[in-house]
This record gives structure tokens, sequence and C-alpha cells, in this order.
């Protein structure tokens, strides 16, 4: 398969989609991000990298966070993680607060705001300085020594993050969170503000693709049957309420980010990060999708 010949064509495909959609600005500090970015980045289990466009570019991870929190959350608490938090997709856009009340604060899933602030919430119970652990796992799994969070867009969300302060607030009234609110939340507002490029996310995504082992050294990230648990997670609750509308078109499991990031895994042969900031009503990049379905179409590989 020749990758590279295969994204090249993909980025001038995308062209007349870029600028489309709408930025973040819920987040201030995501709304100075020009919106006709758009990068793409391929990690075979061969071993091999392409990258198209400004896929050397950092961004903001923010939701694909979620995603290496669920699992260190599943190296640290195992199984009991599920009396906690539900597997199910949710309908609802990724901030919302409607399910919580008429479920008790037990979130839908790991992949839903709700979701992960009680996954961080697990992740600081146990460890003494979670923040850093999270950084670490995530330089670790990218292979990449360098990656840091964006102070700036850690404070940027932490000053005008109202529905997850809600969120958090509720979760506890429920009893679902341990810590105090305002850690919880400090925790996973600087998980979000991770800033990788499209070749550092789909690096450490690769693992996935890799039944849980790091290709670098065969290291076991998590268990086979864990890999499997998380892929499926992503395919049934990743991008949110317009999951059937990815899984329809793009066919592998993915998850989004608010800054116009998405990670997609094909078991056994590789991993794949697009970026692209302008973002369809649902939260997930436009030009993002639109790449990974032309992916999926052109080289006729999904797990479909
Ligand atoms: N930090 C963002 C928020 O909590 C993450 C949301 C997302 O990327 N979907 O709103």
């Amino acid at each position: 398969m020749n990758y590279k010949a295969i994204i090249e064509d993909i980025y001038e495909r995308v062209q007349p989609f870029l600028g489309h959609g709408r930025v973040a600005d819920y987040i201030p500090e995501l709304a100075r991000v020009p919106i006709t970015k758009f990068g793409m980045a391929v990690c075979t289990t061969d071993g091999d990298l392409f990258q198209v466009g400004d896929a050397a570019e950092k961004f903001s991870i923010q939701s694909i966070s979620k995603l290496f929190t669920l699992t260190l959350a599943m190296q640290l608490e195992g199984e009991g993680l599920w009396q906690r938090i539900g597997r199910e997709p949710s309908g609802t856009a990724f901030n919302s607060l409607v399910q919580l009340e008429y479920e008790n604060g037990i979130p839908r899933n790991p992949f839903i705001n709700a979701g992960a602030l009680v996954v961080t919430d697990i992740i600081l119970s146990h460890l003494h300085n979670a923040q850093r652990t999270v950084r670490d796992f995530v330089r670790q799994l990218a292979d990449n020594e360098e990656i840091e969070f964006d102070t700036a867009v850690a404070h940027s969300e932490k000053i005008t993050g109202y529905r997850n302060i809600a969120l958090a607030n509720f979760i506890k009234s429920f009893g679902n969170l341990q810590n105090e609110p305002v850690d919880v939340l400090d925790a996973y507002f600087h998980h979000c503000s991770l800033a990788m490029s499209c070749s550092d996310v789909a690096r450490a995504g690769l693992f996935l693709a890799n039944k849980g082992r790091l290709l670098q050294n065969g290291e076991a990230v998590v268990q086979a049957n864990q890999a499997k648990y998380i892929k499926s997670l992503m395919l049934t609750c990743g991008t949110y309420d317009s999951v059937g509308d990815f899984a329809y078109r793009v066919g592998l499991p993915g998850k989004s980010g608010v800054g116009g990031g998405i990670l997609a895994v094909m078991p056994g042969k590789f991993s794949v990060c697009v970026w692209s900031p302008g973002l369809n009503d649902t939260g997930n990049s436009l030009a993002g999708t639109k790449a990974l379905e032309l992916f999926t179409t052109v080289t006729g590989v999904s797990i479909f």
C-alpha cells in the first residue's frame, strides 16, 4: 500500500473543505488557531511513518486525551472502573448534563466529559502526581520526551469552563467523585491541553493497533483484551453524538477532540491522526472526518 501517495492525494482532495465549520471558540485560546490548518500522519505496525501538510505542528489534543487517561485508569483500576462509569453511547453532546440527573451521577461512558472527569478522579486517587504521570505516560506512548501541557490553553479553559465545573460538582453531589471537584477539573483541563502533533498522536495510539503493545520495545501497555475494550469504546462512543455517522463513513474506531484532532486505529495495521480545527455541529473536525473517510475508501481498509 502506497500510504505516502494516498495521503498526498487526500491532502489535495480536502482543500475545498478547509475553512469550513467553526473552531472551538468556547475555549478562547483555541479560537486563535487558524481554521485552514490540515495535517495527517499514518503510523504502521511495520514501523513506518507517513505525514502530510501540518502534521508536524502541535495542536491541542483536548478530548483525545480521554483515550490516554482511560488507558491509564484501566491499568490502575481494572474492571472496577465500570462500577462508576457506563459503556453505552450517550446520544447527547460531549458536555451534556441531562443524562446524569436521571442516571444518578453515573456517566454513560468514559469519553464524554462527565465520564472523563470520573476517570480523572480515579487516576487522582491512585497517584501522587497524577498530572505529571499522565504527561509522562503520553510521552512514553508517543516516544517523545518533549510533549508538554499548553498552560495557556489549560488556564483559558479553567476560567471559562462553566459547564465542566457544573458537571464535576453535579457528579460530586451523587458521590461519584472521591476528590474535590476543583482538583479533578485542574487535572482534566491540563490533560486536555496537551500539545502534540499528528505524528505524536498517531505514534501514541499505535499500541492499540499492536495488541496493546508498544512497537518500539514490545512492552505491554495494556493486555490485548483491554486494547479490544478500548477500541470498542472508541467505535461506540469516541465521537459523541455523531458516532453513528463517523462509523458509517470511516469504519474505524476513533477518538476526536475539539482542538480538531482525530485519532483512528486499524487493528494489526496502522494508527492515523488527522488535524483540522474547523468543527462540525457535533464538535468533530469536519475536514478531518472527510480525510479519514477518503482514507478508508481509497485504501479499502477498515474494520468492516
Ligand atoms: N476540554 C474540552 C471540554 O471539556 C474537551 C472537549 C472535547 O474535546 N470534545 O470541553
